[in-house]
């Protein structure tokens, strides 16, 4: 199946096209609160980041939003699961030196997931009092719509990963009238609903100083609380994502979404699609089409990561090429956007914050027709949160 066109616009229609509200970003992951949360690095500052890893700077700035064209971003919660501060032996010097680390490392899991989530409004709240009415946090999908409408951009609450509930289902009715709309519900380290991929295994460096140990991995599938989650999830309308999830954990989730009688999109919000189904973070062809037939939406990564046998190509060239194996294998309501800036060191040198969405918009509207631009930047990622959020 193919339906990719490759209709070329004139570079006149693509320079009029990119300020067109049509292709405003909506980017259903990424981590803008993470440095802000553990180092006090401010949103409402620009920054201009180098590519590696820096604790004081930071990608996802409301400059660098703005500037890309950004209509809604999914700030996604994510409190380090404690055995990080286990698994990671110099995280116990620095827990023991600060007290901020000390608190992160030891707070309850679930007074943690509150104060980050007050954290990201805040940040919004500080924003709007440094920058005036240009940004706000949408607690439903009609608020989404008012607020992208005002054209002003808009926040919306994520989690990743099911420990921040802290074993308690309840918390899900909660977040969910607080607004959060999505969850990723495996993560780094196995959690109550089940186990993950190992994300770390190549990284082999530290593995030699005694870091990211195996023996805190665990790949098995879903858990009977996993399952609970998940239905609970699908029937308050929060956005159930299995990113993070082994092909067994995956499919169990899909056949769950699959069989609920409420018909809510799957969604696997940040993927790094390389077309190679042999590689254990997904999606296979087959799991795209699974996905697309649920309404669900993939989100492209804006960059190459996790794989130590990938090639490492510049950003835009492999957001491209993965859009075209997306297209090939869902049609063309499976694309959608998922950064994962600031939730990974390895940016790409041509993406390296969302400003970089210019050129990319850019560089789609010359592959792509409008209407295909139109649902891959944001129309499909709309439409998943209009059908999966909220009861
Ligand atoms: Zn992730």
């Amino acid at each position: 199946m193919s339906n990719v066109r490759m209709t070329a616009g004139t570079g006149e229609t693509v320079a009029s096209a990119v300020t067109d509200k049509r292709f405003g970003i909506v980017d259903l992951h990424s981590h803008p609160t993470l440095m802000s949360y553990m180092f006090g690095t401010r949103f409402w500052k620009a920054h201009h980041p180098p590519v590696w890893w820096c604790p004081w700077s930071m990608h996802v700035d409301f400059d660098a939003l703005e500037a890309g064209g950004v209509k809604a971003f999914l700030c996604s919660t994510y409190v380090l699961e404690r055995e990080m501060f286990v698994d990671v032996w110099p995280l116990k010097i620095v827990t023991a030196l600060y007290p901020r680390a000390k608190h992160i490392a030891s707070a309850p899991m679930d007074e943690l997931t509150r104060e980050y989530l007050d954290f990201a409004d805040k940040m919004v709240v500080e924003t709007r009092r440094l920058r005036g009415d240009v940004i706000e946090v949408a607690r439903a999908f009609d608020d989404m719509q008012r607020i992208t409408g005002a054209g002003k951009i808009c926040m919306l609450h994520a989690i990743e990963g099911a420990h921040h509930l802290n074993g308690n289902i309840d918390m899900v009715d909660e977040l969910a009238a607080r607004g959060v709309c999505h969850m990723i519900v495996p993560h780094l380290y196995p959690n109550e609903a089940g186990g993950c991929v190992n994300v770390f295994s190549k990284y082999r460096m530290p593995a030699k100083c005694g870091c990211f140990n195996a023996k805190y991995q665990d790949t098995s599938g879903l858990t009977p609380w996993g399952r609970e989650l998940i239905e609970k999830l699908l029937d308050v309308g929060i956005l159930v994502d299995a990113t993070h999830g082994t092909l067994e954990f995956r499919k169990q989730v899909l056949d769950i979404v699959r069989n609920n009688p409420k018909k809510r999109p799957l969604v696997m919000s940040h993927a790094c699609v390389t077309g190679d189904d042999s590689s254990e973070f997904g999606p296979t062809s087959e799991e795209i089409k699974q996905i697309a037939d649920t309404g669900g939406v993939i989100g492209m990564m804006m960059f190459t990561h996790r794989e130590a046998s990938q090639p490492k190509t510049l950003g835009i060239e492999y957001v491209l090429n993965g859009i075209d194996h997306l297209v090939r294998h869902g049609g063309d309501d499976v694309v959608a956007i998922g950064s994962d800036f600031d939730g990974t060191t390895d940016v790409a040198k041509d993406m390296k914050s969302p400003r970089d969405y210019r050129p990319l918009r850019e560089a789609m509207l010359r592959k792509y027709s409008e209407d295909q631009v139109a649902k891959f930047t944001c129309g499909n990622a709309e439409r998943a949160l209009k059908n999966g959020w909220g009861k």
